[in-house]
């Protein structure tokens, strides 16, 4: 049976850093906006959204959307998402 082809997404070939840069607060306005263009180009951006929503209140950049603008989905959606993320020590809430 043949397998389907893997698709190649732009976080794969980049440095993933720029998707995690709030990790220890450092987040900036250009790496942000790096990280969100790079998945404006992902053939999977949905999947990926969805999938960071499923995880709970994560960090960084997931689906081109930034922590604060997936709880915003998730209040539209009416999806409660899980604290475990945001409660370690060291985390940058943007
Ligand atoms: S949408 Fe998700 S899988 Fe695609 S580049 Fe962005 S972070 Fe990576």
């Amino acid at each position: 049976m043949k397998q389907p082809k893997a698709v190649p997404v732009p976080c794969q070939e980049t440095d993933p850093e720029i998707f995690f840069t709030d990790v220890n607060g450092l987040s900036s306005i250009y790496t942000i906006n790096t990280a969100k263009s790079l998945c404006q180009s992902c053939p999977i951006t949905q999947q990926c959204l969805d999938l960071a929503l499923s995880f709970g209140d994560v960090w960084g950049i997931w689906g081109g959307k930034t922590r604060l603008e997936r709880r915003k989905i998730a209040k539209q959606r009416g999806i409660t998402l899980s604290k475990y993320y945001a409660n370690n020590k060291g985390i940058n809430n943007e």
